[in-house]
Order: C-alpha cells, then sequence, then structure tokens
C-alpha cells in the first residue's frame, strides 16, 4: 500500500532557561493509506510533539527540530515554511485535540467554522460550501444539521464538538488524520462512539490516522499498528497483534499488565509502572528505561540497547533481545 508520511531519525528539543529539554531522540516511522498507527505513551514521553513537529505547530523557539527528515507523499517537508505547511492544513494533513474547545472559535457559528475550512481550500460558492458542511454534519452524526449549522460551540456538549472537530478536520479529504488523545477528556460511553465515528470516516476518506494516546484500550479498537514510546524514543513497534500478544519491551509488558481486563480504563493506566521516566534535561547513557527496570544488567547503564528487527517488521531496543544476553525472562500474557 501506499506510503503517506515517513520520519526518519526526528530529534527535537526545547531550549529553556533552565537547559535542553531532549523532547524526541531519534523517532522513526512510516503511515501508510488507510491504516490507523498509534503512539503510545505516558505524558511528556514526547508523542504529541512528535506530531506538533511534523504539523509545526511547536512553538519555535524555544523548540527545534535539530535533526530528521519529514517526508509525506514521497516529498521532503521537513523545512516547508509555516505558511507552506498551513496550506497543507486540512487539505493533506489535518488535526484534532484531546480538548475541541482550544480550537473551535466560540464566536463563530459551528457551521461557519466548517464551511469556512472548504472556502480556503476550494473555490466554490459560499452556498455550495454550506451544502457541504451540512452534508458533514450528518456524517459525524449531529442530528438536525440545519439547526446545528447556526449553534455556537458552547451550546454542544464534549462530544458533539469533537464530532464537529472531526468534521473540520476531514471535510476537505486529508490524507492523514493526527488525533492527539481525542477521547481522553470525555467519558467512557462516548469515547467509543467518537473512536467508531473516527474508524467509519477514515474508511470513508480513505484516510490514515495517527492516534495519540496513553491508552491501550483505545489502541484495541482503532489501530492495525502501534509505535511505544518512552523518553523520546520509540522503543517498541509492530503490528497491534505483535505487541499486544507477543511485546518484547519490558516497558511493554508493564503497559500491558496495567490494562485492567475489563477493558475500561482508568486514569492511573500507566502509573502502574513503579518510578518515573528520567529527566529530560540529562537523559542517561544508557537505556531510558534502566532505572524502572526490573530485567536492567549492567550493559543496560553503559549503552543504549539496539534495535532488534523480528519477524513481520516487529522491533524493539532492548538488551535482552541481544544473542549474547542471558536468557529472557518468560513472556507475560495479556489475560483478556
Ligand atoms: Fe530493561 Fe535493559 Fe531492556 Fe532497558 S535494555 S528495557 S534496562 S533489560
Ligand atoms: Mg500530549
Amino acid at each position: 500500500s501506499k506510503r503517506i508520511l515517513e520520519v526518519k531519525n526526528m530529534h527535537f528539543s526545547f531550549y529553556t532557561y533552565a537547559g535542553e529539554v531532549h523532547a524526541v531522540n531519534g523517532v522513526s516511522f512510516h503511515v501508510d493509506q488507510g491504516e490507523t498507527l498509534a503512539i503510545v505513551g505516558e505524558s511528556g514521553c514526547g508523542k504529541s510533539v512528535t506530531v506538533q513537529s511534523i504539523m509545526k505547530l511547536t512553538p519555535t523557539p524555544p523548540g527545534k527540530l535539530k535533526q530528521g527528515k519529514i517526508e509525506y507523499m514521497g516529498e521532503d517537508i521537513t523545512h516547508y515554511t509555516q505558511k507552506e505547511i498551513s496550506s497543507m492544513r486540512g487539505k493533506e494533513m489535518s488535526m484534532i485535540f484531546q480538548d475541541p474547545m482550544t480550537s473551535l472559535n466560540p464566536t463563530m457559528r459551528i457551521g461557519h467554522q466548517i464551511a469556512e475550512g472548504i472556502l480556503s481550500h476550494e473555490n466554490i460558492s459560499k452556498e455550495k460550501a454550506k451544502q457541504k458542511a451540512i452534508e458533514m454534519l450528518i456524517k459525524v452524526g449531529l442530528p438536525n444539521p440545519e439547526k446545528n449549522f447556526m449553534s455556537y460551540p458552547h451550546q454542544f456538549s464534549g462530544g458533539m464538538r469533537q464530532r464537529v472537530m472531526i468534521a473540520i478536520a476531514l471535510v476537505c479529504n486529508p490524507k492523514i488524520l493526527f488525533a492527539d488523545e481525542p477521547t481522553t477528556a470525555l467519558d467512557v460511553t462516548v469515547q467509543a462512539q467518537i473512536l467508531e465515528l473516527m474508524n467509519t470516516l477514515k474508511r470513508e476518506f480513505k484516510a490514515s490516522v495517527v492516534l495519540i494516546t496513553h491508552d491501550l484500550g483505545v489502541v484495541a479498537k482503532t489501530a492495525q499498528r502501534i509505535a511505544v514510546m518512552y523518553a523520546g524514543k520509540i522503543i517498541e513497534t509492530g503490528t497491534a497483534r505483535d505487541v499486544f500478544y507477543d511485546p518484547k519491551h519490558p516497558y511493554t509488558w508493564g503497559l500491558l499488565d496495567s490494562v485492567p481486563s475489563t477493558g475500561v480504563q482508568s486514569t492511573k493506566t500507566l502509573l502502574s509502572i513503579e518510578g518515573s521516566p528520567p529527566d529530560l534535561f540529562d537523559l542517561p547513557k544508557g537505556c531510558s528505561f534502566a532505572a524502572r527496570c526490573k530485567y536492567c544488567m549492567n550493559i543496560c547503564r553503559e549503552m543504549p540497547p539496539e534495535e532488534t528487527v523480528m519477524a513481520n517488521g516487529h522491533k524493539a531496543s532492548c538488551w535482552l533481545l541481544d544473542c549474547r544476553a542471558p536468557s529472557v525472562p518468560s513472556q507475560k500474557r495479556v489475560s483478556r
């Protein structure tokens, strides 16, 4: 299938008064047409920064893309200007966030906000744009579109506002949708409906999705592939099946252990791994997970583990996968 996005060896830092924050430390991944890639990790692991950096949504300064290459549809967009990237927003790449209120204009009618996106990319009449916006409202499951068209964001519930964001994001048929914790602020029933909607529309619009989440329950429902991030690196990546049922990295084992078997996520999901992530001002010279890892060996503190590539493109970076390592502890199983 067709390659939509490729990120190669991205390094991104924030230069603050207190020093350099190493937010992203050599991240590589790709997204093919029609698939959902989930980027999973604790808050502060660099998953949002990675995507914001692609869309040039990080504050620059203090943020800086130090190294790496970003290719969209085979074209190198790494050094595109703000203007060039913003002309792609909506039409090629779109983004939705946890809190739609931060992206919606509180003083502008919902319908006009959708139509505005259409008019900025397509050369059609206002009347046609309005028609298209109404069709889009129906597609995202907002009944009574004539009335909703004239509503303001504050008149909607959180779930309805996220539906509006999805409408705005998809109305110009982008090839890729970045969704940063899109359901985190919603209650569980609404979460499921929004994920279902994203899955349906992804197929209808033949779009690809990059889903950023700390919630493995969300991932299980939507993603074909998973990239697990820790301290600014992807430490394991593979098909959802491989990562869920044959995880290779101790951090992934910890994540999966913390998924309640009911499938209902608590807000503490990722906090059940003891300890905290390393200081991004001063990363350890060996494996970033060493301080929290039950299986830590001497070499782990000395050298960062290399990436081991297994069957089916499943990759993980852990010294336990090195052929010289002592026998790997019995693989953790997810009981569901
Ligand atoms: Fe643990 Fe060592 Fe693997 Fe890092 S490299 S996850 S410290 S076993
Ligand atoms: Mg985030």
